[in-house]
């Protein structure tokens, strides 16, 4: 499929075959039109293993940071209005970007203003969760400390349903403002939000894929984001700082004791089947220690790939891969990701090192 689209003197367009490409003019066009349009300088060729926690991924076609939710929206308005195949990303904390990186816009989610309402927490989609865990905290506000555990931010926590520690997003998610496919904004209840465990409506755009840039997000090999999350009030409970800060400190001394924190990671791989955990069975498979290239299953927690050497992402997938298969074989449990893998992977499997 060739997609085009004509609002606003369209740019871009997404060809078959899984590459974007721009029309007359190429990629200093598009960036021109997205500084035009959005006021915001975009970058060529910026590899994403810059921002991924992960470490790997390869470049994008182009990269813009939106540094406020206004600019988040116009980027994201932007690249659906000039059929640009897009994806947003957080602190990349729950992505497996593949080598080959992103063709299209990589839109990065910088949008950081919070402020303390009352009971509330406002926070733009951007705010990274611990620093709202940090800022409630200090306010006397309790319900964010599971937050200090998630190094994502306020929007990737919403589309995950994040949660630790007893808690999750849902628990404490008074409201979220979206950017729907239609492209209209709304302030949703959180209950209208899909919330379960580490899922939300946010991860099943079906019914939403009709509009044009979700067409050429898809001839691209992307996942597009049919709903953005631009900002978040969370309903919280007054409580004594000091208390406050006992339980966050704990939280902290907990995950440096259970999780590879110095090395990179995406955190858990595979979601916790119904009664189990992933990382007991993967420990169980002996696959502790096991490695691919540059990638390795943590020794200090299964459910963890680290990057220690160098990995590519082919090296992380290939692992996970493995470890998937011998829990299948050994236990019969199929093991679901939690990790999201972005970008072009249709030629993963043939790859050798
Ligand atoms: C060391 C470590 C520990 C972790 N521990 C936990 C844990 O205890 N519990 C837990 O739940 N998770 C945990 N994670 C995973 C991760 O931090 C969470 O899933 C987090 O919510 C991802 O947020 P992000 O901003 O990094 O999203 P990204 O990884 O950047 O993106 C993930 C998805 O969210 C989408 N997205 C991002 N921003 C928006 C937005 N504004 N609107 C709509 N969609 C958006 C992206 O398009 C993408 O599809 C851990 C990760 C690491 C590395």
């Amino acid at each position: 499929m060739t997609g085009t689209r004509g609002t606003g003197g369209a740019t871009a367009r997404a060809v078959a075959g899984g590459r974007a490409a721009p029309a007359a003019g190429g990629w200093a066009a598009v960036a021109a039109e997205i500084a035009r349009t959005a006021g915001v300088r975009a970058r060529r060729d910026e590899p994403l293993s810059r921002y991924t926690t992960m470490r790997v991924g390869g470049p994008a076609d182009l990269l813009a940071v939106a540094h406020d939710a206004v600019q988040l929206a116009a980027l994201v308005r932007f690249a659906r209005g000039a059929g640009l195949p897009h994806v947003v990303i957080g602190r990349g904390s729950n992505l497996i970007v593949s080598d080959a990186g992103i063709r299209g816009l990589a839109i990065l989610s910088r949008a950081e203003g919070c402020r303390v309402e009352g009971n509330r927490l406002i926070a733009e989609a951007g705010v990274p969760l611990a620093r709202a865990a940090t800022l409630a905290q200090r306010a006397g506000l309790a319900g964010l400390e599971f937050g200090l555990a998630i190094p994502g931010t306020v929007g990737g926590a919403v589309w995950a349903n994040a949660g630790a520690h007893g808690s999750d997003v849902a628990a404490v998610l008074e409201s979220a403002r979206i950017l729907r496919g239609d492209g209209t904004e709304a302030d949703e209840p959180a209950a209208a939000l899909g919330l379960a465990y580490r899922d939300s409506r946010l991860k099943h755009p079906a019914g939403q894929g009709s509009a044009l840039w979700a067409d050429a997000a898809s001839a691209a090999g992307l996942s597009a984001p049919a709903e953005i999350v631009l900002a978040v009030s969370f309903g919280l409970a007054p409580a004594d700082p000091v208390a406050i800060k006992v339980r966050i400190d704990e939280i902290r001394r907990w995950r440096r004791e259970h999780q590879p924190l110095n090395l990179p990671s995406a955190g858990s791989i595979f979601r916790n089947p119904p009664g189990d955990s992933a990382g007991r069975l993967i420990d169980a498979a002996r696959l502790k220690g096991a490695r691919v290239g540059g990638a390795a299953i943590s020794e200090r927690h299964a459910n963890f790939i680290v990057n220690d050497r160098g990995a590519t992402a082919v090296d992380v997938r290939r692992l996970a891969e493995i470890a998937r298969a011998e829990v299948a074989r050994r236990f019969g449990v199929e093991l679901v990701y939690e990790v999201q893998f972005m970008g072009d992977w249709s030629d993963w499997q043939q790859e050798e090192r």
